[in-house]
């Protein structure tokens, strides 16, 4: 596999940006190598510059569940930027997405639509802590919103890959006003709650945890954080950026049957484009400016291309059958790679839910962040680069959730399983 354009660029860009990289997951550090620089992409495919194809179980961290460049996305997108690519006035689009997200996600009574994950819930812990007067925010071990400063406590994806889940910067005033539980542990939260529930404004959950691998709710777990919640006058925020729209049309809330006061959304929301959007409860979101005190603005939030890459998007999952389909594959996909690594006599299990997974080297079922990051995650990058150099690329860290889109058919799942049947030996091997 020749990657010497990959390469060459990935030296200039050493120079010029910190790891060469404008996200850090994406230095492949966890796993060792090089990243490999993309060219194009398309349906389940991702081409470098070099021209190596491969079969894409990132999509670009979510967004493209309707496989890369969709023609119906491109066509939406072509369309509206003719007519301009930024307005700062308001424009329909902006008004179609509110009406459609709402009509998808009732809990999403009133929303905003910013630019990206991070935005969305560093705006919505605002509105909690302005709603309730209280500063104290709860969140989980593993779990990612995004890099605002009050979530870098004990934060999953880059920075639990990376080994610095509090990171300097944060002042420690901020930081001491974070408080974190274990994810699917009932006890601890009723306690923290009995001893600090009035101080508490908010509590955030990925309801599904793709941040540090993909780790699910026990069952009644995310009702008893909606009780607590309710109980102590705390506004529950599930952040679904990467559920949304993803394990099932109406987001985790929807698959749960729990309602949560706000919610965040990022990823499939812009279909590829830079946006994020954060909602819920009327009460709650008039209270943010103009309507209301509590600031939350932007240039660009609500941009016409992106609200067209959007909407597109999110007109291509509501097909009949979209999830279900969808479904069906990541169980086939994620019961053969059990199957597989089995065969090759490596201990591995899996996550799954709709059209996200997760692959852990691990004996035991994983339900808790202590077991994720118990894994074998040097046997994990050992087993990615046994896919990539066959042409199936998989998440470059052990501590993310891998997606699957439209576009992945059984016949790229069966040329996935064939590669990792291979790479599940070379593991094994050592
Ligand atoms: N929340 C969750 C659950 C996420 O997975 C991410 C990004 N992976 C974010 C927030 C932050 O989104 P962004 O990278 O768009 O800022």
């Amino acid at each position: 596999m020749n990657t010497d354009r990959s390469h060459a660029l990935f030296t200039r860009a050493q120079e010029l940006m910190p790891g060469g990289v404008n996200s850090p997951v994406r230095a492949f550090r966890s796993v060792g190598g090089e990243p490999f620089f993309a060219a194009r992409a398309e349906g389940a495919y991702i081409e470098d510059v070099d021209g190596n194809r491969y079969l894409d179980y990132v999509g670009s961290w979510g967004p493209m569940i309707a496989g890369h460049a969709h023609p119906a996305v491109l066509e939406a997108v072509a369309k509206v930027m003719r007519d301009g690519l930024s307005f700062g006035v308001p424009n329909a689009l902006e008004v179609e997405m509110a009406e459609e997200v709402r009509r998808l996600v009732p809990s999403m009574e009133m929303l905003r639509m910013v630019n990206s994950g991070t935005e969305a819930t560093l705006s919505a812990i605002r509105l909690a802590r302005g709603a309730t007067g209280r500063s104290r925010i709860v969140k989980f071990e593993g779990c990612y919103h995004g890099h605002g400063d009050s979530f870098l406590v004990k934060a999953g994806s880059g920075a639990l890959t990376f080994g610095v889940p509090n990171s300097p910067g944060v002042p420690k005033a901020l930081a001491d006003l974070t408080l974190t539980l274990p994810y699917n542990d009932f006890e601890a939260a009723t306690r923290l709650f009995q001893e600090q529930g009035a101080d508490i404004a908010g509590v955030i959950v990925e309801p599904i945890v793709g941040n540090a691998n993909c780790i699910l709710p026990r069952e009644g777990y995310l009702q008893h954080l909606r009780a607590l919640c309710t109980k102590h006058g705390s506004v529950l925020i599930f952040d679904e950026v990467m559920t949304g729209f993803r394990v099932a049309l109406g987001g985790a809330q929807a698959r749960y049957g729990v309602t949560p006061d706000l919610s965040t959304f990022g990823k499939i929301i812009g279909g590829g484009m830079p946006v994020g959007a954060y909602g819920g409860k009327a009460e709650l979101m008039r209270q943010v400016a103009p309507s209301g005190p509590i600031y939350q603005a932007g240039t660009l939030s609500g941009n016409p291309v992106a609200m067209a890459a959007g909407l597109a998007t999110l007109k291509l999952i509501q097909e009949p059958g979209f999830h279900e389909t969808l479904e069906t594959r990541t169980h086939r996909l994620c019961d053969g790679l059990e199957a597989a690594a089995a065969e090759a006599g490596v201990a591995v299990t899996t996550n799954r839910s709709c059209a996200m997974f997760g692959l852990f080297f691990s004996r035991e079922k994983v339900e808790t962040f202590a077991q994720a990051v118990a894994c074998d995650t040097a046997a994990y990058g050992r087993f990615f680069h046994g896919l990539l150099r066959r042409g199936v690329y998989f998440a470059p860290s052990a501590f993310e959730a891998g997606f699957l889109s439209s576009a992945h058919g059984d016949a790229e799942i069966d040329r996935t399983l064939e590669a990792a049947r291979a790479a599940f030996r070379e593991v094994r091997a050592g």
